[in-house]
């Protein structure tokens, strides 16, 4: 293997990162003092740092990698379409044979008449495509009115001015003159921080309604579209109750207005099917795809659109488009990545073993003390940290202290796991096997059993 082990020392490279690297999300002066850590290499779900630890990733990198690591066809692909031809363009009238097959393919899998591919160089993009997209079609239709896109809080669909404007991220709102006009917040379906006395069934549909009445309140010659995860991911991997997506369909079919689907994080297994617009049973008029396409091994994203859609955008011409556009490299490693994912049958694997298996441990996770509930949809899943199952309380601590401590220990664990204020969140590789998942649950008790022990001996064990 060609590993590269002639590297700097460790703190040397730590203090050329600080020197000259920006982190994103990630507060730089901390991380000068603390040093990052070094990853290295990386094969199966497994990763390897500066300093020989291997650890095991379970985001899956940013919830991307879902073939694994270190898949060698991948690379060759890459390697072959550079030589061929490493770059040509999708602007006035070209294309190439990658972006073709990759295009055909992803029809193919695509549920419905979701038949058609906007490329785009990551999801952020694709979802800025979307914004200019449904305002689009809708002025090809006579009702240039119909501008404003409905989303939630707490969303998360990609961190450009528009994507970002998209997702309903409090903390990015207050940086940078967020959102742009024109797009509005409804409230999530997040039971365990926000349902009070009220059961999931009953809360799932009054989060829904939400869209039906700010329709009502916004108008509904105003309203272009509503835009959601699936499951929410980087909100915390929340799991919407399951009244919650028949009711938003109802409401979009009733109204007339366009569904996108972002599936950057559900797509290509994630749920336990192709897309998690199959798992929650919806029909989306647009779908956000990235990360899983290429299993991150190669930057792309895109917006697969139904045959309706594009039909009324392809009247004229789009003004619109990256440089990247299906570029040739990504195109063929995406083509590669989904061939695995189909003859190695890893949809079902997630299915029919990773799934069901992972299920049992992490839901068994509540008999922990710290831990209120657990949630999960095929391989995405969550525990709420709480000082107090009964209440679903909140700890007294500022929010994401205690995950915070509980991530660090996960860390010194050999165990990638990240947390979004109190929530613990999971998503594994989809090749995880029982033997991966045995460990990963093994690491993430010790880690709890090590928080706990620290929450208490900080006073941080009292709820708000
Ligand atoms: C990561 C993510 C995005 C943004 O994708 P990038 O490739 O980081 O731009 C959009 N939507 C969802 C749901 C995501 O998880």
């Amino acid at each position: 293997m060609n590993a590269i082990t002639n590297h700097m020392p460790t703190a040397e490279l730590q203090a050329l990162d600080a020197a000259h690297h920006m982190h994103p999300f990630t507060a730089n002066g901390e991380l000068a003092e603390k040093g990052a850590r070094i990853i290295t290499r990386a094969s199966g779900v497994t990763l390897t740092d500066s300093e020989g630890n291997q650890i095991l990733d379970a985001m899956a990198g940013l919830w991307c990698v879902n073939i694994g690591y270190g898949r060698d066809e991948l690379a060759d692909v890459a390697a072959r379409q550079m030589r061929e031809l490493p770059y040509y363009n999708t602007f006035f009238q070209t294309t190439h044979v990658p972006v073709i097959a990759l295009a055909k393919k992803i029809a193919e899998l695509a549920p419905g008449d979701l038949n058609h591919v906007f490329f785009a160089g990551s999801g952020s993009e694709a979802n800025d495509t979307n914004i200019r997209m449904v305002r689009h079609y809708w002025a090809r239709k006579g009702k240039p009115s119909k501008s404003i896109i409905i989303s939630r809080k707490n969303a998360y669909h990609g961190s450009s001015v528009g994507s970002g404007s998209l997702g309903g991220m409090s903390a990015m709102h207050e940086q940078g003159g967020l959102p742009i006009p024109d797009i509005h917040h409804i409230n999530q379906p997040n039971w365990w921080a926000e349902g009070g006395d009220t059961t999931p069934e009953d809360f799932g549909l009054q989060r829904a309604q939400e869209l039906e009445q700010a329709i009502l309140e916004l108008g509904e010659d105003r309203v272009a579209a509503f835009i959601a995860e699936p499951v929410q991911g980087a909100g915390g991997v929340i799991v919407p109750p399951a009244t919650y997506w028949p009711e938003i369909q109802r409401i979009c079919d009733k109204y007339e207005i366009l569904l996108i689907a972002d599936e950057v994080i559900c797509g290509f297994g994630r749920t336990g099917n192709w897309f998690g617009s199959q798992t929650m049973g919806i029909r989306p008029d647009i779908m956000t795809i990235a990360k899983g396409l290429s299993s991150g091994y190669a930057p792309i994203g895109g917006s697969i659109v139904s045959d309706e859609v594009a039909a009324v955008i392809g009247g004229d011409e789009f003004n619109h488009g990256y440089t990247y556009s299906g570029h040739p490299v990504s195109s063929a490693v995406a083509l590669e990545n989904l061939r695995i994912l189909e003859e190695e049958n890893i949809v079902g694997h997630v299915q029919d073993v990773a799934a069901p298996y992972l299920k049992d441990k992490w839901e068994a996770l509540t008999d922990h003390p710290l831990v209120g509930e657990a949630k999960i949809v095929g391989m995405m899943g969550s525990i709420a940290l709480t000082p107090n199952k009964e209440t679903r309380a909140a700890f007294a601590a500022p929010a994401g202290t205690v995950g915070y401590i509980c991530r660090e220990r996960c860390f010194a664990n050999n165990l990638v796991m990240r947390h979004v204020g109190d929530r613990m969140i999971i998503s594994p590789p989809l090749v995880i096997t029982p033997e991966e998942i045995d460990t990963l649950i093994e690491r993430a008790r010790l880690s709890l059993d090590e928080c706990y022990e620290q929450v208490k001996a900080e006073g941080l064990y009292t709820a708000l």
